[in-house]
């Protein structure tokens, strides 16, 4: 049986970023680059005001104090989106909002706090001022012909405001996956729908198209199939057109088990059957016609935990993303762990952060089924094969939430 990393291998191997595409701006949202920006205009475009003022010429400032005023003609009001011709000559001044464009002839901005307006068209100026004071430069934020987004980088609200703020309406990303989602197993009833006897409720579609949202891919939703190869076969045929297949359930042993046979009868390459981790073991990795297809054991909290290790870092390679693991500390752990010598575990934890570092407890039974592990987790301890853990033993946790300061 394979380890943990060298699955993880595999998988990561196996992915090809999806094909770039141009998005409308605000689409692009939590997308990566497949271009690099080089702005074509520059920011501010003009030289205007910060402040709300007068424009006026500094050497008519010269000497001016609330006790010996310099008093100006103002010959014009300027708001912000507007541009005049009339240039400020000796003596005048031209009253200025935030944003409007110093007009020619002043050479700074007296804001309005430092001024005295009089009735008759006349401002006090109550302060001497330098040259440029109160003045936003033409291109003195970015230039023309400055990168401001390099290839591979994520779309966050902040570089999208700074797309748009160079006039850019839109951008060439790596699409969303497109995952096509499967549940299996005829004991499965949806929400909202009665429970007969021997029935259980389906959550694992409701937890892969979230996880899936929220790694960014698109999840197409192909139902639940029943425990016949052929169905299973039928319903995955649906998903052609998707990069990744996702299915749960019907992986292990058992007798109705025919997810791997519905693979193998489509021509699904198996990359791997089984993988020394709990929960989680009995997970199927493989190929199919350009996608890859992931069947996730049916236990609630297995398929969550798989989709975190597995699918989440390939959906987001797909995405052109360089970062593809959740960050990785070190805790203390405060209670021992029972584990099986054999697999790697991988541990539903609550991690909180102390003055002398990070504390681990777990997040109570592990039994795959238990979804409040899962629920009540921001962190999953990575405990190797092999040693078996006490109270007080340094283990690693990753974060799969970060913990929240208050
Ligand atoms: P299986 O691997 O198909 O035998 O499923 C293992 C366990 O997970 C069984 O108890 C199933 O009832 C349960 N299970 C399978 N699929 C789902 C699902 N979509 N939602 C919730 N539980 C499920
Ligand atoms: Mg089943």
């Amino acid at each position: 049986m394979i380890c943990f990393d060298e699955a993880l291998k595999i998988v990561l191997d196996s992915v090809q970023p999806t094909e770039r595409i141009e998005l409308p701006l605000l689409n692009a949202l939590g997308l990566v680059a497949a271009e690099e920006v080089e702005s074509a205009e520059r920011i501010p475009p003009f030289d205007n005001s910060a402040m709300d003022g007068y424009a006026v010429r500094a050497q008519d400032t010269a000497g001016a104090s609330k006790d010996r005023p310099a008093e100006l003609k103002v010959i014009l009001n300027l708001p912000a989106g507007k541009h005049t011709d009339r240039t400020v000559g000796p003596g005048e001044a031209i009253r200025i909002m935030t944003g409007a464009p110093i007009p020619a002839g002043a050479d700074t901005v007296v804001q309005v706090e430092l001024t005295e307006r009089l009735s008759d068209g006349a401002v006090k100026i109550l302060q001497e001022h330098e040259k440029n004071k109160n003045i936003r430069m033409a291109g003195e934020d970015i230039f023309i012909g400055q990168k401001v987004l390099t290839a591979g980088e994520e779309i966050t609200p902040a570089k999208l405001g700074l797309l748009a703020s160079i006039g850019r309406a839109n951008l060439r990303v790596y699409r969303r996956p497109r995952v096509a989602i499967l549940a299996t197993g005829d004991e499965l009833v949806n929400p909202g729908e009665p429970l007969a006897p021997g029935k259980i409720r389906n959550s694992n579609s409701y937890t892969m198209i979230a996880q899936t949202r929220i790694c960014g891919a698109e999840p197409a939703y192909l139902g639940i199939a029943r425990d016949t190869k052929e169905d299973v076969r039928d319903h995955i045929q649906d998903g052609m057109s998707a990069d990744v297949i996702l299915t749960s359930g019907g992986v292990s042993v058992g007798d109705y088990d025919y997810v791997k046979d519905a693979f193998q009868e489509l021509g699904v390459e198996f990359r791997f059957t089984k993988v020394a981790i709990k929960p989680g073991m009995p997970t199927v990795f493989g190929l199919w016609r350009g996608k890859l297809v992931f069947g996730l054991p049916g236990n609630p909290v297995s398929s969550m935990v798989i989709f975190e290790e597995f699918v989440r870092p390939a959906l987001l390679k797909m995405m052109g993303k360089c970062k593809l693991r959740r960050p990785l500390i070190e805790a203390v752990l405060e209670g021992d762990v029972k584990k099986n010598p054999e697999r790697m575990h991988l541990v539903r934890g609550i991690v909180r952060r102390e003055a002398d570092g990070y504390r681990v407890s777990t997040t109570g039974p592990q039994g795959s089924g238990i979804l409040l592990s899962m629920d009540h987790a921001n962190g999953i301890m990575m405990l190797p094969k092999g040693i078996q853990l006490k109270k007080g033993d340094r283990v690693k946790v990753q974060l799969i939430t970060l913990p929240e300061v208050d």
